[in-house]
């Protein structure tokens, strides 16, 4: 047995005990409890008992007062986004103007001087214009040779990335934030239930729920079986907003085409069916949270 085998640090490999040992390594399960789950009646949004209850087409269930506030601020917030956009685009417009202008007048420019040189001459337009007004002088041409040496100096392109590397510090090279392009923002305002499948959302597309309570008015029931709403598969009809136990609307609603409340006639496509509450059945619901940590780095 070697020396450290009591601290288990002291093999090259892991062992069975060792790696149970390390918490927080790889793939890691966890089975949610019931609490992990929102309760049938509560709003998406307040996560309290729902008032005046609406859902949307995909079955999220709100208070109309929270689902419509939520409505009006993404709005606002949209008119924000697209205020800033079209800044940014009118900038854009006028840089390019500018920039065409500049264009102009640097060709404009170009052709004055090109017409004032004598033909046959070169373009060459330093040179050529000391030669013209005859003030090339032997010590003004050495200093253009000697800034042209210089130039011709310069770092090549592979030199600098290797001063680059080792000389960060210097000022040329501190990074600068850049504006970051703001893209078109939709006008389509988002079902605020932050779900995974994230859907649009229009205020009129809401469908107002009549749910019955029961006697004493404390929890929701199904009007069919008076069963209490609340670990079932859940069903409301768009047209006329009644909801029940989606098993009483296979049993009882869609054989007579009509709801059984109202007589308001149904296909199936007018069933909705409400995002379940909370259990911590598998049946139900996903019930197994999943993590993963990157591996142990011993
Ligand atoms: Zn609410
Ligand atoms: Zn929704
Ligand atoms: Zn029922
Ligand atoms: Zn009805």
């Amino acid at each position: 047995m070697s020396r450290h085998s009591k601290n288990n640090t002291a093999l090259g490999i892991f062992t069975y005990a060792e790696k149970n040992m390390l918490k927080g390594y790889g793939s890691q399960k966890n089975r949610l409890g019931k609490d992990s789950f929102k309760n049938f009646e509560a709003c998406t949004l307040c996560l309290t008992r729902v008032k005046d209850p609406v859902c949307c087409e995909k079955g999220h269930l709100f208070c109309k007062e929270c689902v419509i506030t939520n409505l009006i601020q993404q709005k606002k917030d949209k008119e924000k986004e697209i205020e800033i956009w079209e800044r940014q685009e009118q900038a854009k417009r006028l840089l390019a103007e500018k920039e065409e202008q500049d264009k102009f007048v640097k060709k404009v420019e170009q052709f004055e001087r090109k017409e004032t040189l004598p033909s046959g001459s070169k373009i060459d337009l330093q040179e050529h214009e000391f030669e013209v007004k005859g003030i090339v002088k032997e010590e003004e041409k050495e200093r253009i040779l000697a800034i042209k040496k210089l130039q011709e100096k310069q770092l090549q392109p592979d030199e600098k990335k290797d001063w680059i590397k080792t000389s960060f510090w210097v000022p040329e090279m501190t990074p600068q934030a850049h504006k970051t392009e703001v893209k078109k923002p939709t006008r389509k305002l988002l079902c605020p239930s932050h779900a995974a499948d994230d859907h649009f959302l229009k205020l009129k597309n809401l469908i107002d729920l009549k749910i019955k309570l029961d006697s004493e008015e404390k929890e929701f029931i199904c009007p069919l079986c008076n069963k209490t709403l609340s670990q079932q598969k859940i069903g409301a009809l768009k047209k006329c907003g009644h909801t029940m136990c989606l098993d009483c609307i296979k049993k009882y609603c869609l054989p007579d085409k009509a709801c059984t409340e109202c007589s308001e006639k149904l296909k199936k496509k007018d069933v909705i069916f409400l995002k379940e509450s909370g259990t911590s059945f598998a049946s139900h619901n996903k019930v197994e949270a999943e993590r993963y940590t990157p591996a142990f780095n011993g």
